[in-house]
């Protein structure tokens, strides 16, 4: 705290302080007051310069404001913002045949937020074993993965593994089982037991959980076993989508093809919240009208930014960026772990990665070591005590990624 006050400027203080006398205290931030962003980089209240090795959780895989994204908004703001569902508008059509030919798809459920199109996905999956697969009314039931995160509403927390995100919150929803996440054992015992599992919800690479990896195959196979049993492979790529891991999906590392895809966050490139769901018309023709929506989902201004964003993907290559930059920064990280007994492991896919410390769960150290990145011009945030989530916007290069192996090498010798 006291180094945190010789830190900041009044003009920050100042800010925070209304923040934290003002706002609820869901949230606990680096303290850092942001104004401006552009590319890589965002700048704080005094004009100081950050790389930003967040990119709000993955939303930002575009860059920050990147010009066309942006320019897809205001154009479009100008001209119209909602109408809500209740009459169509000239963008969503055009945006619903956009992103269902990019990823492959019959149709599209145009939400809002990330933990929204959760949501929807669990009810349309839910739905199609009433309808589709002929499990008995209010029996269905989805497998989750422990130490999962899908969002923080009443019925995705009914099957989060954070007592912090739980406790006092009860009673939850029911119809969920868990088991160990890339473990195809438990996958396979639990279909095997129950006629009425409708869907298996998985994050590709938990990246809340500190962006673990799960042992190459396991999708493909777990993807197969889901298909053995006529059950729905639902992917959560709200955080590893949209090009973050080196392929426009994680999901296409290993050539699976979802039965629902769940996307939000980079949709827009962090410009305005836009999230879908996307699946085949045998699943998504199940819902009708009156059974979900949102006033604000599939409004013209997100369906005109969603499309630029995609554009940006595919125009400057970010997914091959993001391959092969994840690389280099995994390999510089390395060589910093190999002379820094701190960093016990490195681990990540394209540019969804995470340094782990040599320190406890509930250690303070990686927070330390986040506010000596702020010191010296790089921001990240800690997922747990001991780890560190690297995740740059996917504009990067690659001497920017070797910059920032500076910083981080000088703010971990700080602590040797
Ligand atoms: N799913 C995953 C995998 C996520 O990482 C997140 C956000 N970190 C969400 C869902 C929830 O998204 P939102 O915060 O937009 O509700």
């Amino acid at each position: 705290m006291e180094q945190m006050q010789q830190i900041l400027s009044s003009k920050s203080e100042a800010l925070i302080k209304k923040e934290n006398n003002y706002g609820a205290h869901n949230y606990h931030p680096l303290p850092v007051v942001l104004e401006k962003g552009e590319g890589v980089f965002v700048w704080d209240v005094d004009g100081k310069k950050y790389y930003d090795f967040l990119s709000a959780y993955s939303a930002v895989n575009q860059g920050h404001c990147h010009p066309k994204i942006v320019g897809a908004m205001v154009e479009q703001a100008q001209k119209l913002t909602l109408t809500s569902r209740a009459f169509y508008n000239d963008q969503l059509g055009v945006y619903e045949e956009y992103v269902t030919k990019y990823f492959g798809f019959d149709k599209v459920l145009p939400m809002n937020t990330g933990a929204e199109a959760v949501e929807t996905a669990l009810k349309l999956c839910r739905k199609w074993a009433y309808e589709v697969k002929g499990i008995a009314e209010n029996q269905a039931q989805i497998i989750v993965c422990e130490n999962n995160f899908h969002g923080r509403t009443t019925t995705i927390i009914s099957f989060s593994n954070d007592e912090t995100a739980r406790r006092s919150f009860g009673p939850f929803t029911e119809g969920f089982i868990k088991i160990e996440y890339d473990n195809l054992d438990a996958l396979k015992k639990v279909l095997e037991s129950s006629q009425n599992i409708a869907g298996f919800l998985v994050e590709p690479i938990q990246g809340e959980a500190g962006v673990y990896v799960p042992s190459e195959g396991f999708l493909a196979k777990a993807k197969a076993l889901c298909d053995k049993h006529n059950v729905l492979f639902i992917a959560d790529e709200v955080q590893t989508g949209i090009a973050r891991t080196g392929k426009l999906l994680a999901v296409h590392h290993e050539n699976v093809q979802p039965d629902i895809l769940i996307l939000g966050k980079a949709l827009s490139g962090g410009v305005y919240p836009v999230s879908a769901v996307l699946a085949n018309n045998n699943i998504m023709n199940v819902i009708k009208p009156g059974q979900h929506g949102s006033t604000f989902g599939g409004n013209p201004v997100a369906a005109a930014v969603a499309i630029a964003a995609l554009e940006v993907i595919k125009e400057e290559e970010l997914a091959e960026n993001a391959e092969r930059l994840g690389v280099i920064l995994r390999k510089g990280l390395n060589e910093i772990a190999a002379k820094n007994p701190l960093i016990t492991l490195v681990r990540g896919k394209g540019l969804l990665n995470a340094i782990v410390i040599d320190c406890d769960e509930e250690s303070d150290l990686a927070w330390e070591i986040c506010l000596k990145f702020r010191d010296y011009g790089l921001l990240a945030k800690p997922t747990h005590g001991n780890k560190i989530r690297l995740a740059p916007p996917l504009v990067i290069t690659e001497n920017q990624i070797q910059d920032c192996l500076s910083i981080i090498e000088k703010a971990l010798n700080d602590f040797k």
